[in-house]
């Protein structure tokens, strides 16, 4: 094939002539450093080619090597516990090769090829197979088993297929199709900017436990579902997206860090081998992928790196997994879109950015779902997408929150106002929306307690009425409330303060179970009516303000999830202090006279 000639380098963009032979999305080696680039526009013999390294130094007349393969990644065993770059390089071989920096043009294979892995086939030699079929599996980490399955376009009777110690290019099976033999390892290929098949979308209906109890008690997401974070910097995003990469009850997590500092995704890699996963008991670094593309890596490969990851995320999908993706930062991403689009000299959308921002947008959320996948029989699997947003200032009509929220499901709202008063995490419970309250209610009963749904909406009804209490606080004053309005801002406080306000790092409460958050939440409304009936029952609202029991309640997040006795305790304590005001104040009446 004919090597192309560079005639111009912008940044990260690179022009080159005499590439009429290749296609768009090409991968190409630029200069003979062989740096990675891809052909993002063709004109006739010229090609317009996006390099994910450093371009410095490269110049006209240098040449361009193509490949004739699109912009793909590695999949197989040996993903989990791996960090890559934006272009699935393997930073830790990387590292031993290089040392601490990545110099340009390094190659390193993405999984590694001289690991023996013990393959135990659960298919039978002349069992009919299609794409998608389990062949056998392989126990990757201790939290996962990793399914090969027939590739796409293989159809055909299983001819040889052995359980046995194999490395990822060995055969492990061979099937006859009608084309001839095919012979299958535990490696495959696909092109990131294309969605993996399944059979049809479903609909998502099982919840995604957070251990957030803002977000499982007021703002759910579903398994396969989208949400967004935005919010300005220092709110929190960063937080809540690795809070969800910790805990939230996905069997497979991919998290890609795109354009954001260093020294987060430092948190991640020193954090995740530690923490322990509370259903399986391994340490979470054993269902991860990690995707690093930092604010000092090159901006264009970060623009591939949401792709890079979504696609291993839909290879996992496709063995029948939930699985979830963060994207942190979406901002970063569409800012590199920007660049390359500039440099191109594309007609400019809404503040520079290119016109296709919200196709791209809604074409990367459009790949999570709940899917019934590809394969003979009946196989689910789910993937769900959280990205944070992060607009200049927090400003939502920002183009890309704009183009966001048109997409996903779930707003979680984060508030510097908030993050200024130290309530975090700083979702907002006023604007702030899940769209799937509907779609979970079933499983919301079922998983968290079957009357959840008015648990909840009573929750909200308070918060709701603060907010318009407030306001005439700030007109007339807090005298001007009626006694039972102000138990009403008492509980609201409550709410905000023991419930959703939750440490991300404070050992116990870092993670909340659906069963501790509804016993907090009940036990904080049991309060509420205790307090109003005994109003009712004439103990003055000051009495009521100042009970003990309201310091077990703020502490009750604290109290490890072994030890849930604890909150039963509560509850019979606020039940007898309120008891012994009432007779007190009734014997008062009676002495009284009233
Ligand atoms: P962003 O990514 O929006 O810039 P970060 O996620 O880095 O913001 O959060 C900024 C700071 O806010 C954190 O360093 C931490 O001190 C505090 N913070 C955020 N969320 C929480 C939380 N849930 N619990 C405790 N502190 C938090």
């Amino acid at each position: 094939m004919k090597q192309g000639v560079i005639i111009k380098v912008s940044g990260p963009l690179v022009v080159a002539d005499n590439m009429s032979d290749s296609k768009m999305f090409d991968v190409v080696k630029v200069s003979d450093e062989g740096l990675i680039g891809e052909i993002i526009e063709l004109h006739g013999d010229k090609a317009f080619i996006q390099v994910y390294e450093e371009t410095g130094g490269i110049g006209p007349g240098d040449p361009v090597y193509p490949t004739s393969m699109p912009l793909s990644v590695e999949l197989g065993p040996g993903l989990i516990t791996s960090i890559y770059d934006g272009i699935q390089r393997p930073l830790s071989v990387i590292r031993d090769q290089v040392g601490d920096y990545i110099t340009r043009g390094v190659v390193a294979e993405p999984l590694d090829r001289s690991k023996v892995w013990d393959f135990t086939a659960t298919a039978k030699e002349g069992d009919e197979v299609e794409t998608g079929d389990i062949l056998g599996e392989i126990k990757e980490t201790v939290a996962v088993v990793h399914r090969v399955i027939v590739p796409h376009h293989v159809k055909g009777k299983v001819k040889k297929l052995k359980s046995g110690q194999y490395k990822i290019d060995d055969t492990v099976c061979e099937i006859e199709a009608k084309d001839g033999i095919k012979k299958i390892t535990m490696v495959q290929k696909w092109p990131v900017r294309v969605p993996r098949p399944y059979k049809r979308k479903l609909r998502p209906e099982n919840l995604l436990i957070t251990g957030q109890r803002v977000v499982d008690a007021f703002f759910p997401l579903a398994k396969g579902g989208t949400a967004c974070v935005p919010g300005p910097f220092g709110s929190g995003k960063t937080v809540i997206q690795h809070q969800l990469a910790k805990w939230a009850d996905a069997e497979i997590i991919v998290y890609i860090g795109c354009g954001e500092r260093g020294n987060e995704m430092t948190d991640v890699l020193l954090e995740f081998p530690h923490l322990k996963d509370p259903k399986s008991g391994a340490t979470l670094i054993n269902r991860t992928v990690l995707i690093a593309n930092t604010s000092n890596m090159p901006v264009a490969a970060r623009e591939a790196s949401v792709y890079t990851g979504i696609t291993i995320a839909e290879y996992f999908r496709d063995m029948g997994y939930s699985v979830a993706v963060m994207a942190d930062s979406t901002s970063r991403w569409a800012e590199a879109m920007r660049e390359i689009s500039g440099r191109l000299e594309e007609m400019p959308g809404e503040e520079g950015y290119p016109a296709y921002l919200g196709t791209r947008i809604a074409e990367f959320y459009e790949r999570s779902g709940r899917v019934s996948v590809l394969c003979s029989g009946n196989r689910e699997g789910t993937l769900s997408t959280i990205g944070a947003v992060s607009p200049p200032g927090g400003d939502l009509s920002d183009p890309v929150v704009q183009a966001t929220l048109r997409v996903v499901k779930v707003f979680w709202s984060l508030e510097d106002k908030l993050a200024f008063q130290r309530h975090f995490p700083a979702i907002s419970w006023l604007n702030s929306y899940s769209l799937y309250h509907e779609n979970l209610e079933e499983s919301l009963r079922n998983e968290v307690a079957p009357d959840i749904v008015e648990t909840r909406q009573e929750a909200m009804k308070i918060l709701q009425e603060e907010a318009e209490l407030a306001e005439i606080v700030k007109l007339v004053g807090v005298d001007s409330l009626s006694p039972a309005d102000r138990i009403t801002l008492e509980t609201a406080r409550s709410l905000r303060e023991d419930f959703l306000h939750q440490n991300a790092f404070h050992e116990v409460d870092s993670y909340c179970s659906s069963k501790k958050m509804n016993t907090m939440l009940k036990l904080i409304l049991k309060l509420h009516h205790l307090s109003i009936d005994a109003l009712n029952g004439g103990v003055p609202f000051e009495e009521l303000a100042k009970i003990k029991v309201k310091e077990d309640i703020a502490r009750s997040k604290y109290i490890p999830e072994d030890q849930s006795v604890q909150l039963e305790k509560i509850a019979k304590s606020a039940e007898s202090e309120i008891e012994v005001l009432k007779r007190m104040y009734a014997q008062k009446d009676v002495v009284l006279g009233f």
